[in-house]
């Protein structure tokens, strides 16, 4: 399949207008089918470097409340609607199994959520699953990690001590954990604890980072330790976000996430949105940046994610609304996303695509005028009707 596009951001500093783009699949009925879309603009599929995909339910989780820093969230929001709706579908027992049938239907709900806006890859923040967690998803969820909690509660969910869970990466795979959520001196005492713990290292990933100073980040930047900036989240919880400036002063790898829908944006579409009009001074290609490129870097993704070629498997399509393929981002609606291509297989898009791929149409839910999407995620959206008795929309699905 050939695509005539009307540019494509290759990398976030090259940029080809007026180009031919090859789709390589397998899948495909005639490899040299052309479509003309110079109406539209291709990008390498998105990451979205921060999501609880349990905890993708709707509306946000709180009080309208600012907190000193989120353990105290974590209390409070046990006790807001959202939160004991959810527990009608499914009840936290402790055990963190999410490859548990009802809590697989939820944690299936947020993959969707971050397909339809574009992802290709999401992590997922949360003690190790089973392997299947990670299989048969339409869009990678990543695998390959250790994780903490955070420093200031510790691995409550399950999971090692945070010197284990850094030993067991052994340096190969990314580190994760919450740090510095919250203004307060619980917050602020986090890094140092970091440090002395050796665990500012070069395949930390550290969330939030709202505590941080501007000589802490330095040092993050130095020690080569990425930085993830969820602003939503962020400001609806704590009212503070990441010294974002001093991230890009310093060098830092800052990468994007947007947490789950209890505090965060409804999606990474949203989430770039939200970071553009709070601070609209940051240009829009390091925003493009922290999704793509210091992404794939942060989580250690094989080449094939951040960037496209000419001549690829993976391949976002989008309507252009605008002549910037970095300010076109923030007029992207889900809706907008002509074709998704993942790993050769197509998972979202319009269906005159679709019909040029050896697919089977039972593998696919088809909704709207012209729209399709791999999977059947409006069975779970059934299913927690039923469950519920009533019906629940979530703004993260586009039907
Ligand atoms: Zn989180």
């Amino acid at each position: 399949m050939i695509i005539k596009v009307d540019s494509c951001v290759c990398t976030p500093e090259k940029i080809i207008k007026d180009t031919n783009i090859q789709i390589k699949s397998s899948l495909l009925k005639d490899k040299k089918i052309q479509f003309d879309c110079s109406d539209s603009i291709v990008y390498p599929p998105f990451i979205n470097s921060h999501d609880h995909l349990i905890s993708n339910w709707y509306p946000k989780a709180g009080f309208g409340k600012i907190y000193p820093n989120v353990n105290i969230w974590v209390e409070d929001m046990k006790k807001t609607d959202s939160f004991l709706e959810r527990n009608k579908v499914w009840i936290n027992d402790g055990t963190f199994d999410l490859t548990e049938p009802t809590a697989k239907q939820i944690v299936l709900l947020g993959i969707y959520k971050n397909l339809f806006s574009g992802c290709a890859v999401v992590q997922d923040h949360i003690p190790k699953q089973k392997p299947s967690y990670y299989e048969d998803n339409p869009i990678n969820v990543l695998e390959e990690y250790t994780q903490c909690h955070s420093l200031s509660m510790g691995n409550w969910w399950g999971g090692k001590s945070a010197v284990e869970e850094y030993a067991n990466a052994n340096s190969n795979i990314p580190f994760i954990l919450h740090l510095g959520e919250g203004t307060d001196e619980v917050s602020k005492k986090c890094f140092p604890k970091l440090k002395e713990l050796k665990l500012l290292k070069s395949n930390t990933l550290l969330i939030h980072g709202i505590a941080l100073t501007g000589k802490q980040i330095k040092e993050c930047a130095e020690a080569g330790t990425s930085i993830c900036w969820c602003p939503n989240s962020n400001f609806y919880l704590i009212g503070e976000t990441l010294d974002i400036d001093a991230c890009l002063e310093y060098g830092a790898n800052v990468v994007l996430g947007t947490d789950s829908t209890m505090s965060g944006s409804i999606n990474l579409l949203e989430e770039i949105k939200f970071a553009h009009r709070k601070f609209p001074h940051i240009p829009l290609k390091q925003i493009f940046k922290m999704i793509t490129t210091n992404a794939a870097k942060a989580l250690m993704l094989p080449e094939e994610y951040g960037t496209i070629s000419n001549n690829t498997s993976n391949l976002l399509l989008i309507k252009k609304h605008d002549q910037d393929p970095f300010r076109n981002l923030l007029q992207t609606q889900m809706e907008d996303i002509e074709l998704f291509i993942h790993q050769g297989t197509p998972i979202y898009g319009n269906i005159k695509f679709l019909n040029e791929f050896n697919i089977n149409k039972d593998d696919y839910y088809f909704f709207g005028k012209d729209r399709f999407v791999l999977g059947h995620p409006e069975k779970i959206i059934d299913s927690i009707n039923k469950e519920l008795g009533v019906k629940k929309d979530f703004p993260f699905l586009p039907f």
